[in-house]
């Protein structure tokens, strides 16, 4: 099977750690051992991954140095970021690849850009919350000097709100494709993808957005017609009437059960929200299954004994 694996930020670093590099290649690695476990039964995947707190510390970095070295837009942040994350996951693939004995296969981490619309209403309200914290006085000057938009974070202080358009196409569509065909294991779409859109002349330019993975994630698994969109993450399985006294775990779900219960409000915007939302496309666009489960039950999950199943009929 093409498996697409869409890995959240528990693949790269766990609540209450600091980020540094070494836990971070730790957690890493550990991610790697699950997806060497569907490579070793003759799977072929494309991984995708988060780049929330990555991006978040980029950000920091450049804002605090900026008074010494330029800072930098955010879609050359995002793009460092790729660089970073796909850096760490092909050494360890490579590491664990050869431990195994696996000379098959190979890695490879692409630097992608991910086209959205310009009149996306996204770009009308941004919602995403990134990078540092400011006074409500230090937030509401920058907002005068730059057109910015900061907001107010849930009591936590200050912080930048951006776009988080939909998806449209990945640009490197075609290089992933020729990369997949010849047995890469290819890294690709980091972060939900560096957001671009196309100009009327056909050029490309970076915008200050943020895209989520999750949906970049199901593009990317339908232009490689790929067999399974897998978003991995740090629950077992959807639940509806989550959190509460009588939630439940969804095994075996249909696309239709799926788009109703999405319907009632069962997952939260911004978590579980897009991933249902990326599962329930991708099978819609023609994909034959999509499952939502823990990074630890990544082999089971492909195999249909773990996570949540969302089917066709
Ligand atoms: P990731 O980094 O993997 O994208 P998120 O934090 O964005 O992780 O999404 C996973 C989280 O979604 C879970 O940790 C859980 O707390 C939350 N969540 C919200 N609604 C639901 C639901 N209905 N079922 C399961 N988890 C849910
Ligand atoms: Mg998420």
């Amino acid at each position: 099977m093409r498996v697409l694996v869409a890995l959240g930020g528990n693949a790269i670093l766990q609540r209450g750690q600091k980020g540094n590099a070494a836990e971070q290649r730790e957690n890493v690695q550990k991610t790697v051992t699950q997806i060497v476990r569907m490579i070793r039964a003759g799977h072929e995947v494309v991984v995708t991954h988060g780049n929330g707190p990555q991006v978040g510390a980029i950000l920091i970095q450049n804002e605090l140095g900026s008074s010494s070295v330029p800072a930098m837009p955010m879609d050359v942040c995002g793009a460092e970021s790729q660089g970073l994350i796909g850096y760490m996951f092909c050494q360890s693939f490579h590491n664990t690849l050869a431990a195994e004995g696996i000379h098959t296969h190979e890695p490879v981490c692409l630097v992608t850009q991910v086209q959205v619309d310009p009149s996306d209403p996204a770009f009308v309200h941004p919602t995403k919350p990134v990078g540092p914290f400011y006074t409500e006085e230090a937030a509401k000057k920058r907002m005068d000097a730059t057109g910015e938009t900061w907001i107010d974070d849930a009591g936590r202080g200050w912080r930048r709100v951006v776009p988080s358009p939909d998806p449209k196409s990945i640009v490197e569509k075609d290089v992933i494709k020729a990369l997949l065909e010849k047995g890469f294991i290819v890294i690709a779409s980091g972060g939900g993808g560096i957001p671009v859109i196309r100009n009327q002349d056909g050029t490309y330019q970076g915008v200050e957005a943020v895209i989520d993975k999750d949906l970049a994630g199901e593009r990317l698994a339908a232009a490689v017609n790929a067999d399974l969109l897998m978003i991995l993450t740090d629950v077992p399985r959807v639940a509806i009437h989550y959190n509460s006294p009588n939630q439940k775990w969804l095994e075996n779900v249909t696309v239709s059960e799926m788009e109703q219960l999405e319907k009632e409000g069962h997952f939260k915007a911004g978590s579980m929200g897009p991933k249902v939302r990326a599962a329930v496309r991708f099978v819609r666009n023609g994909g034959d299954r999509a499952v939502i489960a823990s990074l630890e039950e990544a082999l089971e999950a492909l195999e249909g004994k773990a996570g949540t199943q969302i089917h066709k009929s």
